[in-house]
């Protein structure tokens, strides 16, 4: 059996010129946890081009949806950002990563912080009633340049309250801080900084608690670097498949 499996676009939404989001057809076979992500991608030249995607439709949805960068010269972005309702794409039969809650050592706030398509994961994570019944509050940071890049802003913040099964959990328990770094807006300023400085902290009103606090992260790998280091000078352990520790990463992509 091939390890991955073909699937139709059902509807392609552009964000920026940078950034689109695609649902499609789901395996009903194809099985996996909150904040994981598999390998998608096209048929080019008669071979699979694939690439490591993060799911961003909760993992008990009928169809599957995806959030994408357009690198205009990237081998599968160049291409992938062109699909249409109808097209075929290839979607892998297996699903991994490590921003699970059983890497998490149990606690009372858990901080999403994401950068860029560094919110994909998330997006299944705060649509997951799980994680409210493991902890009190969601804070989920998405940090981006310019505010059109805020993808899912007002599902966030308005739909998601809406929502028959989990919108009291997430009216009481989710905290959305969007933070964006090169225009005006209600939080300004870089996801590193905003922690350092404590002001994140101050802003939504909690205190940073390291015994009670857990963190997991996705997004560029400068990001990941200066918090990782931040985590290390406060003495926070990562946690992994065989460890749980008070934070999780992921790279929201590899740098080439
Ligand atoms: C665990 C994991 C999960 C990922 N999840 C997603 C996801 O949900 N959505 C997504 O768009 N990408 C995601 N990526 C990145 C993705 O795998 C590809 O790199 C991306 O689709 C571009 O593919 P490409 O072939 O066009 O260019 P590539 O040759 O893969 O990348 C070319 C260059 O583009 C830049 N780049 C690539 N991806 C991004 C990005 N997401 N944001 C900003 N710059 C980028 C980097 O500088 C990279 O060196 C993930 C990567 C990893 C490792």
């Amino acid at each position: 059996m091939s390890n991955v499996y073909e699937s139709k676009v059902l509807d392609v939404h552009h964000w920026t010129d940078r950034l689109f989001s695609f649902t499609t057809t789901r395996d009903p076979g194809f099985r996996y946890q909150s904040g994981q992500f598999t390998m998608i991608g096209l048929q080019v030249d008669g071979r699979p081009l694939l690439r490591a995607y993060s799911m961003v439709s909760p993992h008990y949805e009928e169809n599957l949806e995806f959030l994408s960068i357009k690198v205009q010269d990237g081998p599968l972005t160049s291409r992938l950002q062109h699909v249409k309702p109808g097209d075929t794409v290839l979607i892998g039969r297996k699903a991994s990563g490590t921003l699970l809650l059983q890497n998490l050592l149990p606690g009372r706030t858990l901080y999403l912080l994401s950068t860029g398509t560094g919110l994909a994961p998330f997006m299944s994570v705060i649509r997951d009633p799980e994680v409210y019944e493991h902890f009190e509050k969601v804070v989920l940071v998405h940090g981006c340049r310019q505010v059109d890049e805020l993808a899912y802003h007002d599902l966030i913040e308005h739909d998601l309250k809406k929502n028959e099964f989990f919108g009291e959990q997430v009216a009481t328990q989710l905290i959305y801080y969007p933070t964006v770094t090169r225009e005006a807006f209600r939080n300004q300023g870089r996801l590193t900084t905003l922690l350092e400085t404590g002001k994140l902290f101050q802003d939504i009103g909690r205190k940073a608690d390291l015994e009670q606090d857990r963190f997991m992260l996705c997004g560029s790998p400068e990001m990941l670097k200066d918090v990782r280091a931040w985590f290390d000078k406060l003495g926070l352990k990562e946690g992994n498949m065989s460890h749980q520790g008070h934070y999780v990463i992921e790279r929201a992509f590899v740098e080439k």
